[in-house]
């Protein structure tokens, strides 16, 4: 597991070119080591052996130069600051070492750390210090990560705010009324009845459950905003498939990330609606370049994008019969959320589609309510791509499809985690197991099984009672350098 006893180095900027880039340590030699390599101002002079500059005031950016300490090569010019235990992000001393954001320059400056006695950090171990020294909890130090990845202003803000403890104090505010309980029926087991002023701790666990639920009935919305959804654009060749997705991310506000796609043919794109991140999977290049479409590939194709995908665009050609690979690509969809979505009306001149509001209730004509009948629960938007009719429509149907009917709350949501949902629904059972057993009659220690158990599940959020292998998990996600 983690040692806190070392002082680790990283690089904490992204790799790559770069106006700056920065070198952090932390540990108990962490100033020690910078000041053997570190000399400030601009001369270029051998570091002196154990000699502290009076000027190197902690907390604050020094100007001078990263120096090979036996040849007295300067590396590069930086900025570097030293702040010392315990206000720090680890508890421990911290140091910071803004060089040119050049890899080779940065490299080097990590070698000469190495080099003077610290270690190469492991992934998240800066942020696992943090949480081991108690400056953050466990789900504060899982909100880091979320911060730098979020992809969205709501998935930013969720993360910000529970950074900054918000679902900490709601989960730390029942598990602390659970603890009260605990003690209550514990008193009762271990003393004569008589000598414990009776209590009815009915109430007490029903608020209990009901913080919980409150919190569980908000995870599926915040879990959406965090970790986005697969939209899988799916259809045979020809249909507008790409057209589709270049359409929706040029009406999209914000196109948020740029994903190299898992598979070489497909194509990911991040598009956000209404804070929701949604990462569209395109099978690109299905078209064979003669122009010729061979359709087979559009639904093996279409099998691996569907495999991943949350939610299913299902393209059809409106302006043409639907043909055995449409039913075909349909059937692949399965129970999967969709979306039918017939393209090219505007090849369709005062048609079908001109008279049904689009996109409205009224859904699609009776040759796509067809292939909706393959497609379980499918709504139906008929759009152009060409000319963007419809589109809006179809984003409104992307959203109520993704939140089936939960509300699209501008409020960042609190718990945004399947572990910490998870967990929580632990801890709902628990409770309601005890609040059944309590209502019974049941025997004491039976209650108190259940509300310990309740009270470690909440644990396990926070990180009272996370086992190592959770934690390795958790900061093992990290990026090195965090
Ligand atoms: P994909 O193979 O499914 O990705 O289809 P593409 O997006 O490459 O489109 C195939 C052809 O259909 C292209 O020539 C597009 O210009 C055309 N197309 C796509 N969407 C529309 C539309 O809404 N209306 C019309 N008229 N043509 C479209």
């Amino acid at each position: 597991m983690y040692s806190l006893d070392d002082t680790i180095v990283a690089i904490s900027t992204a790799l790559g070119e770069g106006g700056i880039g920065i070198v952090r340590m932390t540990g108990p030699e962490a100033t020690e080591i910078l000041l053997r390599v570190f000399v400030s101002g601009p001369g270029s002079q051998r570091p002196k052996a154990g000699y502290t500059a009076p000027s190197f005031q902690p907390r604050t950016l020094h100007y001078g130069h990263i120096v090979e300490p036996n040849t007295a090569e300067r590396v590069d010019e930086v900025l570097a600051v030293h702040m010392p235990a315990p206000r720090t992000y680890t508890r421990q001393d911290v140091v910071e070492i803004h060089g040119h954001g050049g890899f080779v320059a940065l490299q080097r400056i990590q070698a000469l750390c190495l080099g003077q006695g610290a270690r190469q950090a492991e992934p998240g171990e800066f942020t696992a210090r943090a949480f081991l020294n108690g400056r953050l909890d466990l789900a504060q130090a899982e909100a880091v990560l979320d911060v730098v990845q979020a992809r969205t202003e709501v998935a930013l803000q969720a993360a910000v705010g529970q950074l900054g403890g918000l679902l900490s104090d709601r989960v730390r505010s029942v598990r602390a009324a659970l603890v009260d309980i605990l003690a209550y029926l514990e008193a009762t087991i271990d003393f004569v009845e008589d000598e414990i002023p009776e209590r009815d701790i009915g109430p007490d666990l029903r608020d209990a459950s009901t913080s919980l639920q409150r919190l569980v009935a908000e995870a599926d919305r915040g879990i959406i905003y965090r970790q986005g959804v697969r939209t899988a654009i799916v259809g045979r060749p020809n249909v507008g498939k790409s057209s589709l997705l270049n359409r929706l991310l040029r009406t999209g506000r914000a196109i948020v990330t740029d994903i190299p796609g898992t598979t070489r043919d497909t194509l990911e794109e991040t598009l956000n609606l209404q804070g929701i991140p949604v990462v569209l999977v395109d099978t690109a290049g299905i078209t064979s370049e003669t122009g010729d479409p061979i359709e087979y590939l559009g639904v093996e194709r279409s099998r691996a994008t569907l495999a991943q995908a949350d939610l299913v665009l299902l393209v059809i050609d409106a302006s043409q019969p639907l043909t055995d690979a449409d039913h075909d690509i349909a059937a692949l969809v399965g129970s999967k959320p969709a979306i039918v979505v017939p393209n090219k009306i505007d090849l369709l001149e005062n048609s079908w589609w001109s008279n049904t509001a689009v996109g409205a209730a009224a859904g699609c004509p009776r040759r796509e309510s067809q292939l909706q009948c393959t497609v379980l629960d499918a709504s139906c938007v008929p759009i152009s791509a060409r000319t963007g009719e419809g589109l809006e429509h179809l984003e409104a149907a992307i959203i109520e499809t993704v939140l089936s009917g939960q509300i699209s709350a501008s409020e960042a949501p609190l718990v945004t985690s399947p572990r910490h949902r998870q967990a929580l629904n632990q801890a709902l059972d628990h409770v309601d197991g005890a609040r059944a057993g309590y209502g019974a009659g049941q025997l004491t220690d039976m209650l108190a099984i259940d509300v310990t158990a309740a009270v470690n599940a909440l644990g396990e959020i926070t990180g009272q009672t996370a086992s190592e292998d959770l934690l390795e998990t958790i900061f093992g996600s990290f990026c090195i350098g965090k």
